[in-house]
Order: C-alpha cells, then structure tokens, then sequence
C-alpha cells in the first residue's frame, strides 16, 4: 500500500512538474514573440451575448481577447499575465476599447443590434487607475460617434478594492462620462456588499463558479447579494449558465439576465453576426 501510495504521489509530482515546464516554455515563446514587437493584426475580439432571463431579448455583449499565434486562439488566462508584465497591456487594452467601439458602431450601421444593448469591455486594474484612461474612452466614444451609456466596463471588485478614495473619483468621472459600470466575478472575492452602497454600480456580473461548484451552497449567498442589488437598483447578470436546469432556477430567483454556453459561446464576429441576425 505505501508502495502505491509512493508511485501515485511520484507521478502526480511529475506531472507537476511537467505543467510547470510546459507552462515556463509557452511564457519565454509569448515572450520572444512580444519581444520581436506584438503584430495587432493578431489579436482579434470575440463576442458573446447575454439575454434578459424573463422576455430572452438580448441585453447585452461581452468583448472577450484572443491572441491568434500559428492559427491557434489562445485564451485570456494563457497570455494576459505574460503581456502584463512585458508592460505592453494597457496599450492593448487601448486597442480593445477602439476595436470594441468600432464594431459597436458598424452593428449599429447594419441595424444588427439596438441602442440601448450595452457592450461590454474587460478592465484591467492598472487600467482603470491609469491617468489616461477617461480620455482614452472620450475620444474613442467621439470617434465613433457612439453614445456613452452603450459602454460597460467590467471591473474586478478587487480592483475597487484596492484604493477606494481612488476608485471613488474615478467611479465618478466614469459616470460623469456616461459609461455604464459593471463589478465582474461577484460572489467569490470578499464580496462586500457595502461596495454596492459606496459606488456607483450598475450591475453585477455573478461569478460563474457560484453556478458550477455545489449551487445549493451558494444558494444563500446568491440570493443575498440580488436582494441587496434590487434594494439598490443594480441589474444582475449570471455568468456561465450551461444548461436551462440552471436558468429555471435563474427565473424562479429573479435574476435579470444571464451569459453562458446555454446562449452560445463566445465567437468571432462573422459568427457573432449571424447569431444577431437569428435573433432579430
Ligand atoms: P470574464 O470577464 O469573467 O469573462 C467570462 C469568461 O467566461 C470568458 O472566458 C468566457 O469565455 C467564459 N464563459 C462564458 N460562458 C461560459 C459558460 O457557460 N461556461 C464556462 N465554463 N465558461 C464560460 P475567457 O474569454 O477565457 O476570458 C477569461 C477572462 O479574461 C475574462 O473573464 C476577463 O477577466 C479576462 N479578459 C478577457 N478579455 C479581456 C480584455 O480585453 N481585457 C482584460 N483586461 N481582460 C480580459
């Protein structure tokens, strides 16, 4: 038995040890590739939708990254913290809102999508307490001609969470601009819901591991945090909802909208635009 137990324990290590160089091997080839200087006709947006949960009207979009290297899309998780620290993030997240803002404009062009569907965009910490960031975002609203309430950005709560004084004046020159803010991955942080009462927040995006990791657990936390929101006026938006065992319960808790593979999952824009036109 303990001779198993050795054998399962060295191979679990090993395979530890394994991931580990696999991983340290794509972080130095990212890094040569960011180093060589990043080609931005690489990285590409992808889109997914959200729909209320009582009419299934569509609400709102998300704007989700990807980095195309050898024809492969490579995911947030894969690269996002290599980019950080190369330092070349925040210019790329530069590119996201003008890439973002342009494709919300050319649905518009193409009646594909009404007015009042936000859009939202992910930001980073060190971008929401970069000095340019409200200027950035007017000029790229200017640009395109775009109304400000149409842009949502996703904030972490634990960016919030970092400098509230900072935060609070930033939270409110956004809001003197007109976007709509959004606290990304809610219920698994700290989830103060005394942040709810101190920001300005329009809507709270529920983790999706609240939905996936024993959901009766997190029943009670769950309908927690809609009470406070709806005592507030904030809209809730369930993320990760795969199948519709998980949105009846979503109705039967009043939850407003949700986001998940149960819609669809996140495409390119050709595909996106085809799932807008089915819908129409
Ligand atoms: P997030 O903002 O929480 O985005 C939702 C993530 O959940 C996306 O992962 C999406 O593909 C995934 N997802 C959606 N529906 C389902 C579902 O039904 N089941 C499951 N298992 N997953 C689902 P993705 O695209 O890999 O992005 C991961 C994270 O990377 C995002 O989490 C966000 O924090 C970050 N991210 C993505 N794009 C950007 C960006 O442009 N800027 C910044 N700063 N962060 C970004």
């Amino acid at each position: 038995d303990s001779a198993m137990y050795q054998a399962k324990k060295m191979t679990r290590g090993s395979i530890k040890i394994y991931q580990h160089s696999h991983e340290q091997k794509r972080h130095s080839t990212l890094q040569n590739e960011l180093d060589k200087g990043l080609d931005y006709t690489e990285l590409e947006l992808f889109f997914q939708p959200s729909l209320s949960t009582s009419e299934q009207a569509l609400v709102s979009v998300e704007a989700l990254l990807r980095w195309r290297l050898n024809g492969k899309a490579m995911l947030p998780k894969q690269f996002i913290c290599v980019m950080e620290q190369d330092g070349c993030f925040t210019e790329i997240e530069r590119w996201v809102i003008h890439e973002a803002c342009r494709q919300r404009k050319a649905w518009l062009q193409k009646e594909l999508i009404n007015d009042d569907v936000t859009l939202a965009v992910n930001i980073s910490q060190s971008f929401f307490y970069h000095p340019s960031l409200i200027k950035m975002l007017r000029n790229e609203l200017n640009r395109f001609e775009l109304d400000a309430s149409m842009l949502e950005l996703d904030i972490k709560e634990s960016t919030l969470l970092l400098s509230s004084k900072r935060a609070s004046k930033i939270l409110k020159e956004l809001k003197e601009l007109g976007v709509k803010i959004a606290i990304d991955n809610f219920g698994m942080g700290v989830s103060s819901l005394a942040i709810l009462h101190h920001h300005p927040i329009d809507r709270i995006k529920l983790d999706k591991q609240l939905f996936h990791n024993n959901a009766t657990q997190s029943l009670p936390l769950i309908i927690g945090i809609i009470e406070a929101a709806r005592s507030l006026n904030i809209d809730i938006l369930a993320e990760g909802i795969e199948n519709k065992t998980m949105l009846d319960y979503l109705i039967k808790i009043k939850c407003d909208a949700y986001q998940g593979y149960l819609i669809a999952k996140p495409s390119r824009n050709d595909v996106f635009e085809s799932f807008l036109k089915s819908t129409v």
